[in-house]
């Protein structure tokens, strides 16, 4: 059986999900794309024989979509993700689910309401190899109980359009998400503090930033966004336990010496560093529609990276530690 897939942004993620979809991975096909951007995405329709639909809302109830994928602005991701639901199709939302966690709580409205789980949310480090290597070893106490995270995300460099609030709410949301995953809890607090300046930061951007966060059992996370780092696209987790300390893997590359230097290549951006992450995310996400189920992050999970992540604006736009308070996670969620 075939997953008919409907796609809603062609913009620059929306092309590479639509490529792997049809050229790399099995039992899903692109049969309608949808653009704010006519041109852009006829060109993708064309170019993958996929039918091309005026609006995201014609798109959903179409007879030739099972299910959706929703890689638009992050503004309209709300609107797309209610109007499956409405339509009773699965949709794969790319983060953030909503751009604040009243849009993401209305749609967790009306997904219970519903009476069945359809959404699922881009937070791709979830597949990452290297991650699920660590969760395997927290979850069985290998190296006994974790104490401290030490994390990193940089990036070689960020243009104009990238801001402060951008650290947390676009790079630092992926660690909010991983790392309660890792651990298997939700946080408590959190702060946001500024490193020196570097001088290749534009005016509107303070960079680097440390955000701070507490888990609810007393575990301290500190990571750091560095995105005019200059040297790469570099991710970083370094868990300390009671006897041990563990490391997220290292993408394998080869090691070169030459001109009296060991030189090892690090990944120029995250869509080289998280491919094989979002192939298995895809694979997953089609096979697990096919059988009619939701099996990754749910649209509860984006609402806690959304709580989250207004915390840690507040936290740094106040220079204070924010408290986060997360309600229950309803039995609907759970499992
Ligand atoms: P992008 O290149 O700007 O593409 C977005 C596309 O959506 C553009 O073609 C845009 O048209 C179109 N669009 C805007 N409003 C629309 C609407 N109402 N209906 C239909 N299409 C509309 O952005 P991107 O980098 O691909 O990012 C897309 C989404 O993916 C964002 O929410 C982003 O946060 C998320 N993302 C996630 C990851 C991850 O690591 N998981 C990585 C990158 C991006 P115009 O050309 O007219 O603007």
């Amino acid at each position: 059986m075939e997953l008919k897939i409907g796609v809603i942004g062609t913009g620059a993620i929306g092309k590479t999900h639509i490529e792997r979809i049809t050229n790399k991975l099995k039992g899903g096909k692109i049969t309608a794309v949808s653009d704010a951007n006519i041109e852009n995405g006829k060109k993708v329709a064309q170019k993958y024989n996929a039918r091309f639909e005026e609006s995201g809302e014609a798109l959903i109830s179409a007879d030739d979509v099972d299910a959706v994928i929703v890689t638009s602005w992050d503004q309209t991701h709300e609107k797309y993700v209610l109007e499956a639901i409405k339509n009773k199709k699965y949709v794969f939302c790319e983060k953030p689910l909503a751009p604040d966690q009243e849009g993401c709580k209305r749609i967790i409205k009306e997904e219970m309401a519903g009476g069945k789980k359809l959404v699922q949310v881009g937070f791709m480090r979830r597949y990452d190899a290297g991650y699920k290597q660590l969760k395997k070893l927290i979850e069985n106490k290998t190296y006994g109980e974790p104490l401290m995270l030490h994390c990193a995300h940089r990036n070689p460099s960020v243009d104009e359009s990238y801001t402060t609030p951008m650290a947390v709410e676009n790079s630092m949301i992926h660690e909010i998400d991983v790392l309660r995953w890792l651990l298997g809890e939700d946080y408590s607090t959190v702060e946001v503090v500024f490193a020196k300046k570097t001088k290749y930061a534009h005016e509107n951007l303070q960079d680097p930033q440390i955000m701070i966060l507490t888990t609810k059992s007393g575990v301290r996370i500190d990571v750091e966004a560095f995105v005019n780092c200059h040297y790469g696209y570099d991710i970083k987790c370094e868990v300390a336990c009671e006897e041990g300390i563990i490391n997220l893997p290292e993408p394998s590359n080869p090691m070169v010496r030459t001109d009296a230097s060991r030189i090892t290549p690090i990944c120029g951006d995250w869509s080289e560093r998280f491919v094989d992450a979002y192939n298995e995310e895809f694979q997953q996400w089609i096979n697990a529609t096919l059988e009619d189920r939701v099996d990754g992050p749910t649209a509860w999970d984006g609402y806690v990276g959304s709580i989250t992540a207004a915390a840690a604006s507040k936290a740094r736009d106040t220079k204070s530690v924010v408290k986060i308070n997360i309600e229950e996670c309803p039995e609907f969620y759970k499992g």
